[in-house]
């Protein structure tokens, strides 16, 4: 959206700043977000009286009604509205503002297509392939507010990404709200994989990322055919949720613990140097603390690099929020800190595996302490000293030490 109104002309400025238009993108994906949406929402008003306040995305999407009560929002647009977003602002009247837009998003069959883009970043741009989410996991509103699966044409995603690579992007990442379902939704059989193999054939990208995948996209068939493509990172982000199968179930997450860690097993067996991160959600309705026992123990033998943890908060409109017995906050917070000590130690050892091993980094920047930094194809942050520019080059260095979970790197002359 910002690169829409940049390209027609409008000046974007900081939120404190005073603004003719402000347009807050919302969440909704906990009550919590739903509540920050609203008060931001308020904020902008109170920064200029005179401004034209709308709020987009999902939270606008699943709750018009309670948006439009709030007198500070001028203008209400749905999640297939935002690419629209330009002409609605511009033909913004009075009448608009009682009609509000939200489409019916589970009716969209349709990508919605925001074309190509610039970037501001230079070595990695984020490749939005995907809408959408059929998998109506117990605790998440996403299919609600984002609709059913619609994925990008690869023609419109592979023209996009030659485009970028010729402005010196060296590397993609493939995101989407449920990756792992891309071409679900193609008349012609054309999955992630095939996609995959299209980017992997453009000469100056070197790097293919991908973001979060779903353990089950990991079949025999998928790890053969990605082995091949030498432009693959070997991290991957497979979210788990919960190490325990009861508790998996009562997700509604379609896996049983022992499935995740046969897949992450054919990922080992695949790639040596594999980091593998996820996201824990603890406190999930009915986690006793047997359950709780199950899902750490599952952790500490899977040994992830690093572990996103989530305490449950209900979320109106999903089964899980209608659950009985649901987790008390002093108990999720108790989890919480046992994991997040987990991941903490687990990084840690991590790293310190790399002192005097070789890496190849793509480095990004010059931080503030004169280092160049930059990420190993597994996603490991390396600095190094150089009187060489370094921004934007793959080099070899040698890691010498671990530092604040990052690994400091010498030149290999
Ligand atoms: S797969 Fe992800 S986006 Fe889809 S319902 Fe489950 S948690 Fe939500």
């Amino acid at each position: 959206m910002i690169q829409l109104f940049r390209n027609a002309g409008y000046k974007i400025v900081d939120f404190t700043d005073k603004s003719d238009i402000y347009i807050i993108n919302t969440c909704t994906v906990t009550n919590m977000s739903d509540r920050k949406s609203r008060h931001i929402l308020r904020q902008a008003k109170k920064n200029n009286e005179n401004a034209l306040v709308v709020a987009v995305g999902c939270y606008a999407q699943v709750a018009k009604k309670e948006l439009e009560e709030i007198p500070e929002i001028d203008l209400v647009l749905g999640t297939n509205e935002k690419i629209h977003i330009l002409e609605y602002i511009e033909n913004y009247t009075e009448n608009l503002k009682k009609e509000n837009k939200i489409d019916d998003v589970m009716q969209n069959k349709n990508y919605g297509d925001f074309g190509s883009v610039t970037y501001t970043e230079k070595t990695r741009a984020v490749i939005k392939v995907q809408d959408g989410c059929d998998r109506f996991c117990s605790y998440c509103i996403i299919p609600y507010a984002r609709g059913r699966v619609r994925s990008r044409k690869p023609e419109s995603i592979i023209k996009e990404i030659e485009e970028i690579s010729e402005k010196g992007i060296k590397e993609v990442v493939i995101t989407g709200i449920h990756v792992a379902s891309y071409g679900k939704d193609f008349k012609e059989k054309f999955e992630l994989i095939d996609l995959l193999e299209k980017i992997n054939n453009i000469k100056k990208i070197k790097r293919i990322r991908l973001g979060s995948i779903e353990p089950l996209l990991i079949t025999d068939e998928f790890i053969k055919r990605l082995i091949k493509l030498e432009k693959i990172c070997h991290h991957f982000h497979l979210s788990l949720q919960s190490g325990c199968s009861q508790t998996l179930e009562r997700m509604n997450r379609r896996y049983s613990a022992e499935q995740f860690e046969e897949i992450v097993n054919k990922l080992r067996k695949a790639y040596d140097d594999l980091i593998l991160t996820t996201d824990i959600i603890v406190g999930f309705p009915g986690e006793t603390n047997e359950e709780f026992e199950i899902t750490y123990n599952f952790l500490n033998k899977i040994k992830f690099y690093k572990m996103h943890i989530f305490k449950y908060s209900k979320r109106r409109g999903t089964k899980a929020s209608l659950m009985k017995d649901q987790v008390s906050s002093k108990i999720k917070e108790e989890r919480s800190k046992k994991l997040l000590e987990l991941s903490d130690k687990n990084e840690n050892e991590y790293l310190n595996t790399y002192i005097n091993k070789s890496v190849e980094v793509l480095f990004e920047e010059k931080d503030e302490e004169g280092y160049y930094k930059g990420h190993t194809s597994n996603y490991l942050v390396v600095k190094v000293k150089s009187d060489e520019n370094l921004c934007n080059k793959i080099q070899k260095v040698t890691v010498k030490k671990s530092e604040k979970l990052s690994l400091i790197a010498e030149i290999i002359k």
